[in-house]
């Protein structure tokens, strides 16, 4: 392990607050106390910072690190396609090796005949492509008004554009102003998404009233996260992604999955939908496709959509990012993709749902506000209350959960809060290769 002197960590500090902008996160706060730690190293669930002192990290960085920190074979996978071929692009029809194995990979993986893939850097790209997709086909097919996207309160989609006017949380687009009209939101997970009466006062927020009143022929995609994560780990009731795949049948609107989270083993499965054998149209993928190690982001998109675009335009796709089917990124998912296979983590993330509640159990018993806890495979959450058998939340003021986080990373544990919309919501999402002993340590 690296040391360092009290000197250096003092100016790694000070060179932190002067020239780094950090993402998401409080500028004040960085100005005037810096960084909270900075890290140095990860070994399975655990990060070390520049004091040598060990965190777990209880949501896998960034609900990512899928196989866990400090796994040297993607190193080396990445330093193998660099020494081979670090960089060609796929514009114009060309190609190389990597890309075409991960394809052909990641076709193995998914549902149904989602076996076409678009590679982006991340999750938000992933969206954003979706978005322009799904606008770019009904126009093709002569539909051009059928371009607004339907997602939900309180998913994430990210913080381009597109992504963030997607997201039902509002303080994302506070900033950037969204792109509505054309991004609309309806109730996440009532417990069935169609709201079939119409006399019901909620009617117009349900999906099925948003494409009524707006007009089918508007609407081009409906966006679901299979699992809310950033959202607060909402688990939707059973038949609701069933339920949403029908209304898009129906309607003649396309279903996207907006799988960055859930993907690669999260839930328990391969994907989120296989929990509930949805099969989208599109698919979007980041995070858990290379734990993290790499950048990487993909949209699987069915055979059928494709020869359909394929079909009504030989024009050129113009959309193409400059490290779309990177191949050092592609080298390290494939490797990522044979240990999450190898190890069966999405069966060991499965198993461990069971531990991950057991643990929510015993902090039920011992502290008296928290309450509602759910897991689905390795992403869980609970929450806290003011006074939960009457079910009084804690006023904003009290920064409940906020300070729970602080005082979690005092004692060396990241997990991660939500707040808005008046909830204090505690996630958990830690790496995949957790053991049932790593989740008692991480719970006491
Ligand atoms: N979609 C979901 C469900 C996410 O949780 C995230 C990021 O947390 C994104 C999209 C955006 O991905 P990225 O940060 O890689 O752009």
């Amino acid at each position: 392990m690296v040391t360092y002197n009290k000197e250096q960590i003092k100016n790694l500090q000070e060179l932190d607050k002067k020239h780094y902008l950090h993402p998401t996160s409080s500028l004040k706060q960085h100005q005037e106390n810096g960084p909270k730690r900075i890290f140095t190293e990860g070994k399975g669930i655990y990060l070390t910072d520049v004091n040598g002192d060990q965190y777990i990290d209880a949501l896998a960085s960034l609900w990512n690190v899928n196989i866990g920190h400090g796994r040297k074979e993607l190193g080396e996978a990445a330093s193998q396609q660099m020494g081979k071929l670090a960089y060609s692009s796929s514009f114009n029809n060309l190609s190389h090796e990597t890309v075409i194995q991960l394809s052909e990979k990641l076709a193995s993986l998914t549902p149904g005949d989602l076996n076409v893939f678009f590679f982006t850097s991340g999750g938000s790209e992933s969206n954003d492509t979706a978005f322009k997709l799904v606008r770019h086909y009904w126009k093709m097919k002569g539909q051009p008004e059928k371009k607004k996207i339907i997602g939900l309160e309180r998913a994430y989609h990210g913080i381009t554009m597109g992504a963030t006017s997607a997201t039902g949380i509002q303080q994302f687009q506070n900033m950037t102003t969204s792109l509505a009209p054309d991004f609309l939101h309806a109730a996440a997970h009532k417990t069935n998404c169609e709201w079939g009466d119409k006399n019901d006062s909620d009617y117009s927020r349900s999906i099925r009233g948003i494409i009524e009143n707006e007009g089918p022929e508007t609407i081009a995609a409906v966006i679901v996260e299979p699992i809310q994560g950033a959202g607060g780990v909402i688990i939707p009731p059973d038949g609701y992604l069933e339920a949403v795949r029908d209304l898009c049948d129906q309607y003649g609107i396309l279903m996207i999955a907006d799988e960055v989270i859930c993907g690669f083993g999260r839930t328990g499965r391969m994907f989120g939908v296989d929990n509930w054998n949805v099969v989208p149209d599109i698919m979007c993928m980041a995070k858990g496709i290379t734990s993290g190690y790499i950048p990487l982001g993909a949209v699987a998109i069915t055979e059928r959509l494709r020869d359909n675009l394929a079909e009504v335009s030989d024009d050129v796709l113009f959309h193409g990012f400059t490290y779309s089917g990177h191949p050092t990124s592609c080298a390290v998912a494939l490797k990522n993709i044979e240990i999450i296979e190898k190890e069966n983590l999405a069966a060991h993330a499965s198993k461990m749902e069971m531990e991950l509640i057991k643990g929510f159990k015993y902090l039920t018993e011992k502290h008296s506000s928290v309450t509602k806890s759910r897991a689905k495979g390795l992403l869980g959450a609970f929450e806290l209350f003011e006074d939960r058998e009457q079910g009084i939340p804690f006023g904003p003021e009290k920064m409940a959960a906020q300070k729970l986080v602080e005082e979690c990373l005092s004692q060396k544990l990241i997990v991660r809060s939500v707040t808005f919309g008046g909830t204090n919501i505690i996630a958990l999402s830690p790496p995949l290769i957790i053991t049932k002993e790593e989740i008692e340590k991480m719970i006491m």
